[in-house]
């Protein structure tokens, strides 16, 4: 849609520019939610497509997507990770939980989702399945590494404060090294997600700890740790322990709902990685 109030859109080229960064500003990557809805308030849009950051680099401790990296380069990435990286596919399959079009997907990038923060956020899957750390270029200068779990603080919500941009997501080698298995649930076959949970298994040699990542149905990530693969009994206690307000509700399912297939999800992962 046309955004009528917008009077300036700037071409980022270097980090300064990044510093006229007001409260009437926004950052624009992909442009696929800002350009989707009314953006009363906001007056220039800053394209930090314009930063020319390499989308994808591939290091021995890990990968580091670019904010600006788009959900179709990540799909494609499950095809092109070095081969003891057994996680690849999980890149591709979380890209499929975003409920987008050929266009949206070509455009859309991991930072505008992150940024977004939204229950359904596909790349807040997969970043929080894969432990992940956000770097996030702070106003004043300085940058900020952060878990995924503590970038989003619930739905719609981060950490981020007005001049902060989101500059790079980094996944540790030892977790695209793990065995996952991935669950993604909603009210209607091609529905906005429910549910998005995902399991890691990681290698004996990267200490064999069990994660379950419960995002989707939550209004913010969560990161279940068990030692190893948990009994039934234990996956239960930490899905109860999860309060009741941390449910979300919205036209995408209600909280009761989101809790009960989240937990028959969660077996079903336990079960597969056992
Ligand atoms: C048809 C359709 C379906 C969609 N389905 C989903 C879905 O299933 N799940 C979901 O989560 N979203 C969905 N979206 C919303 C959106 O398209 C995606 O979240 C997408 O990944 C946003 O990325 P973008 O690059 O287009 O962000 P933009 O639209 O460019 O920006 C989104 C927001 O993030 C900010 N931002 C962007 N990059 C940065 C950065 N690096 N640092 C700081 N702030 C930044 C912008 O200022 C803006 O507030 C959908 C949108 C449409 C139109």
């Amino acid at each position: 849609m046309d955004l009528n109030e917008i009077v300036d859109i700037a071409v980022v080229g270097a980090r300064n520019d990044l510093a006229q960064l007001g409260t009437s500003d926004a950052v624009i990557a992909g442009g696929t939610w800002l350009f989707s809805e009314p953006q009363p308030g906001i007056r220039r849009l800053f394209d930090i497509t314009g930063l020319g950051w390499e989308p994808v680099t591939v290091e021995t401790s890990g990968l580091e997507l670019a904010a600006t990296c788009t959900v179709e380069r990540v799909s494609a990435l499950s095809r092109e990770l070095p081969p003891d990286w057994i996680a690849a596919p999980l890149l591709h399959q979380c890209c499929t939980a975003l409920l987008a079009s050929y266009k949206i997907w070509g455009s859309a990038t991991v930072g505008g989702n992150l940024c977004l923060s939204f229950p359904a956020g596909a790349m807040i899957s997969l970043a929080t399945a894969l432990d992940a750390t956000v770097t996030i270029w702070r106003a004043d200068g300085s940058d900020r590494s952060v878990a995924i779990t503590e970038f989003v603080t619930g739905a719609a919500t981060n950490v981020l404060e007005t001049g902060d941009v989101v500059r790079s997501v980094f996944l540790p080698a030892a977790a695209l090294r793990a065995r996952t298995a991935f669950r993604k649930i909603a009210l209607a076959p091609l529905g906005r997600s429910g549910a998005v949970l995902v399991g890691r298994l990681d290698l004996p040699t990267d200490g064999g700890a069990f994660a379950l990542a419960v995002t989707g149905s939550t209004t913010r990530p969560l990161s279940l740790r068990f030692d190893t693969v948990p009994t039934p009994d234990a996956l239960d206690a930490a899905l109860d322990d999860i309060p009741d307000d941390v449910w979300h509700e919205d036209a995408h399912g209600a909280p009761d709902w989101r809790k009960a297939v989240s937990r028959v999800l969660a077996h079903e992962i336990r079960q597969e990685l056992s």
